[in-house]
């Protein structure tokens, strides 16, 4: 595994050590992994700076060029989909499995960058005055600073990196403290695609300084961050300093509805399909499970067979289905929303043991109220509450009853139902009768407190460049 570690920064195509470090943790074993070099003010500012000088260039690149350089980064993370499983097991914990597949999606969004880099047309409009043309071209934003999380180390990077090189841009991006390793190998492939000099930089370190930084600089025009909405918002308020267009993929709260005319096998299959991928700590998965009165017993019933079917383990060991969860305190998150939604009157109907170091038991929650706690934050963990709904149109308020609007998901066989609430959820994604939603190309998103802008589909590339109108007299 030694050789596949990259612990430096990665600025203007070249690796950089620094004295000072930070330390790199296994969460399913707390064994320090490696140390890896923390980026002080003159690296940030190194790290701007080489991506301001690789943006003169790159923005006059050809379209084919952009495609063939993804292309050729796309064939790399396939190629070596093995070595990122492995990094990203061993960093963030989920089943190597999961860390397989989560290369692959990885690569997806690659290799759709790489296909939408030839088709950024403008446009020709037909004009309101005699002898003119009125032109649009879409130009590259600038450079773009990325921030992403632990919880796709290798997906959220390729996910905002592939769209801002196809557009023309350069990057400068802080991966998670707690899993850069992974998105440092990402670096050392697109070396091997023989990216140009700077086009994309890697610095981590105190992630307060480098979101300061970033949000400030002129240099920078273009932000886009996954995380937490607290985060999101700090990185708006400071955006408008420098007036920068800002995408963020922030908070979500999910609602899974399961009415009584739903295809119960298809409702329970799509629930553990959501739910417990990275052991719930997805910002799409079911976070509030509404199953209306007349199913309730029933479907609790079938859910707790499955679920104590699964097994919480190392994801390196094939049997594992659930890793640990991302740190302690993610745990004790999880484990203060069980406490909290019993408190106010929950059954504590399945599992909820603490089984040490970062794993916790999958947990499942009865006759969830209203007022409990994960009604409001993200659990992000492998916690199912399941709350109850007399009539459709209690599923929908308490659907919507919540300052995210992310995801939503809800299985039914009525069509005029289906109609109905893909109106009435306040959601950016919805799945109807299906537990997954993210794909390359489909838009991302969500509205209220979880985000704006779209990342992937054919408007994911338009995050990345400004339209630029030109009247032409002739
Ligand atoms: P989570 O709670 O899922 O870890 P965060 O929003 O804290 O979500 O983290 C997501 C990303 O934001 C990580 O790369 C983290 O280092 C970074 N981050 C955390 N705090 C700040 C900040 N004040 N400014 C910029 N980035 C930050």
């Amino acid at each position: 595994m030694q050789e596949n570690l990259f612990t430096d920064l990665f600025i203007n195509s070249k690796w950089v050590k620094t004295n000072k470090q930070y330390v790199v943790t296994n969460p399913a074993t707390g064994q320090q992994i490696a140390s890896v070099s923390h980026a002080g003010s003159d690296e940030i500012e190194a790290a701007i700076q080489s991506a301001t000088v690789a943006f003169k260039v790159w923005k006059n690149s050809s379209a084919k060029t952009r495609c063939e350089k993804l292309q050729k980064w796309c064939q790399l993370i396939i190629a070596h989909k093995e070595q990122l499983a492995a990094l990203i097991t061993m960093e963030c914990g989920k089943p190597l499995k999961e860390a397989a597949n989560e290369a692959l999606y990885a690569a997806s969004f690659v290799e759709w960058a790489a296909e939408q880099a030839r088709r950024i047309d403008g446009v020709i409009i037909d004009s309101h005055m005699p002898n003119t043309e009125i032109n649009v071209a879409y130009e590259p934003v600038g450079v773009v600073a990325a921030i992403t999380p632990w919880n796709f180390p290798v997906a959220m990077v390729t996910r905002k990196i592939a769209p801002a090189i196809a557009a023309g841009c350069s990057i400068v991006l802080k991966p998670s403290e707690l899993t850069p390793l992974s998105a440092l190998y990402l670096a050392h492939l697109a070396l091997l695609a023989e990216f140009p000099e700077g086009l994309i930089n890697i610095i981590g370190g105190d992630s307060a300084e480098i979101g300061a930084k970033f949000t400030h600089d002129e240099r920078i025009r273009k932000i886009t961050f996954t995380g937490s909405t607290r985060v999101g918002k700090i990185l708006l308020a400071d955006s408008a300093s420098t007036l920068k267009r800002v995408s963020l993929e922030l908070g979500g709260n999910a609602p899974f509805i399961i009415f009584e005319d739903a295809d119960m096998d298809e409702a329970l299959a799509g629930l553990m399909q959501c739910k417990f991928r990275n052991a719930g700590q997805t910002c799409v998965c079911a976070n509030r499970i509404l199953v209306q009165q007349s199913i309730y017993d029933e479907f609790a019933a079938r859910f707790k067979n499955m679920v104590a079917k699964l097994n919480v383990g190392n994801g390196f060991d094939e049997n594992t289905n659930i890793g640990p969860l991302i740190n302690l305190s993610g745990k004790q998150k999880a484990q203060a929303h069980i406490k909290d939604a019993v408190n106010k009157g929950a059954t504590l109907y399945f599992g909820g043991e603490d089984l040490g170091g970062n794993f916790l038991q999958p947990t499942i929650l009865t006759h969830v109220t209203d007022d409990a706690l994960l009604c409001r934050e993200e659990t992000f963990g492998p916690v199912a509450p399941i709350f109850s709904f007399i009539d459709e149109d209690e599923a929908v308020y308490k659907a919507n009853n919540t300052k995210f609007g992310l995801a939503a998901y809800f299985f039914t066989s009525d069509y005029k139902r289906i109609h109905r609430l893909k109106r009435s959820l306040e959601v950016g994604m919805i799945g109807v009768n299906s537990g997954v939603l993210s794909a390359e190309n489909v838009p991302f998103g969500g509205v209220k407190e979880s985000g704006l802008g779209r990342e992937g589909g054919k408007p994911g590339i338009y995050e990345f460049v400004e339209a630029k109108y030109t009247m032409n007299k002739f």
